[in-house]
């Protein structure tokens, strides 16, 4: 049925760079036989899932939205690829993003952009937008996605899907085309809170191929999502953040979230206001910190290894030049204004000013978090201060793209946990709420989130 409703609607919305119907029928068919021989089967088995095309599977393309992976079919499959296929699920196919996930409306994207299924001129939010497009134009039941600074969760909170970024270390990144490795998080896209919780157990846990993979067992997720289920929050203290909390965002982001806020005092949570006064630079500490991490990250895709390899048009092949025309043939714009900010900022006489501050802003960021922490089980804003805009619209703004991130990257930044749950629709189109918990706290998000669906 995703298969027919992939081919049906696909040509329109774009979610998919790889559709793999034989791989994903073979295994449906598996699992069919294995269930009517009475094998006892993982609580996803059989259900189709998509996969964002930065994270590594054996057999199949793996482009990051770039050109220079063209043709790049991955020798082994990402610890997560390999959990969702022994649970029995089949990959439905890889996911349209913008390129390296450097981006917040797919627009980046060496492949053309994804539409957002509830207006086909809008953005389906980035870097994920393909993941959740599938998802919300009922492609796919569930997706994967990866979130570095609001690429799970921005995309939800604009195509009215669940998006969780998990606690840093919560999820393997071995076998994610890194990004900015101190930041990167995979984990899931789905319609409803507690799906993402039954993925975030299938995917999460322990990996000993990921250095920085936490070595406790995750929480219990499922039945965290259960108990908010119930609708009752009795207990739970909801802080506000003030620096997040939704001024200057468009008014029906706002007015969405005051009345989720009502419904969270209605099921007897207790609503306080707390204040994260470094939030303010966490912009700019990020867009630093991610364009130093991903210039080393990306120094590897010379022309010789991976993919793409452009050979100079004068024939004079060194390696050298070789490395020069592949990269300047194979990576956009936005990638290369990236490695250049980050090359700058990590660059000797530049590096204390610029790498070094935002390493500082980073701490207090996390200090921030801590101290609002003692005070509340949860943080809460608006995950995304507009609906999706127009395709187009912020193309040729860099840093008007870059605002769109405003409440997301924090988490990123402290390593902490964070959901977009679906927060009803402003003008018609979808608005969402963010939730952010304790690191290793990742249940409260899945009991509060799970309470305002
Ligand atoms: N918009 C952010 C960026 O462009 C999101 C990145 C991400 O989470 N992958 O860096």
């Amino acid at each position: 049925a995703h298969l027919d409703r992939i081919a049906a609607v696909d040509g329109a919305v774009h979610a998919f760079l790889h559709v793999s119907a034989d791989d994903a029928l073979a295994t449906a068919r598996d699992v069919d036989a294995r269930r009517a021989a009475g094998e006892d089967l993982a609580p996803l088995a059989g259900v189709p899932v998509a996969v964002k095309d930065v994270v590594v599977t054996r057999g199949m393309p793996t482009t990051a939205g770039s050109r220079i992976l063209e043709g790049w079919v991955p020798p082994y499959d990402a610890t997560i690829v390999e959990r969702l296929r022994a649970a029995g699920m089949p990959i439905l196919g890889k996911t349209n993003m913008d390129e390296f996930a450097m981006g917040s409306s797919t627009e980046h994207s060496a492949y053309g952009n994804t539409h957002n299924p509830w207006d086909l001129d809008r953005i389906p939010g980035g870097s994920g937008g393909g993941s959740a497009a599938a998802v919300a134009a009922y492609e796919a039941p569930l997706a994967i996605g990866t979130d570095t600074g609001g690429s799970i969760r921005q995309p939800g909170a604009v195509t009215g899907t669940v998006g969780v970024k998990p606690t840093y270390g919560g999820v393997s990144r071995y076998g994610l085309v890194a990004l900015a490795s101190s930041l990167d998080q995979a984990g899931p896209v789905t319609r409803t809170v507690l799906d993402s919780a039954l993925l975030h157990e299938a995917i999460g846990g322990h990996d000993p191929r990921d250095a920085t993979s936490l070595p406790d067992a995750l929480p219990a997720l499922v039945e965290a999502a259960r108990a908010g289920r119930t609708g009752d929050l009795r207990g739970v203290r909801v802080g506000v953040v003030r620096e997040l909390d939704g001024e200057g965002y468009q008014d029906g982001v706002r007015a969405r979230f005051e009345e989720s806020l009502d419904l969270l005092r209605e099921a007897g949570a207790e609503v306080v206001e707390v204040s994260c006064p470094h939030f303010e630079y966490a912009l700019a500490a990020y867009y630093l910190i991610l364009p130093s991490e991903a210039s080393s990250n990306l120094a590897k895709f010379d022309g010789m290894r991976f993919g793409l390899r452009v050979e100079p048009r004068d024939g004079v092949v060194t390696a050298e030049r070789v490395m020069a025309a592949t990269r300047g043939a194979g990576f956009g714009d936005e990638v290369k204004r990236r490695i250049i900010l980050g090359t700058y900022a990590l660059s000797a006489g530049y590096y204390d000013a610029y790498y070094g501050s935002a390493q500082k802003v980073r701490t207090l960021i996390q200090r921030d978090f801590a101290q609002a922490f003692e005070r509340a089980d949860v943080l809460v804003s608006p995950t995304a201060p507009t609906t999706a805009f127009r395709l187009g619209e912020k193309l040729d703004d860099p840093l008007a793209m870059y605002l769109n991130d405003v409440a997301t990257i924090p988490a990123n930044l402290a390593g902490v946990p964070g959901m977009s749950v679906p927060n009803g629709l402003a003008d018609g189109l979808p608005v969402g709420f963010q939730v952010l918990a304790p690191a290793r706290a990742d249940d409260r998000l899945y009991r509060v989130g799970a309470a305002l669906e």
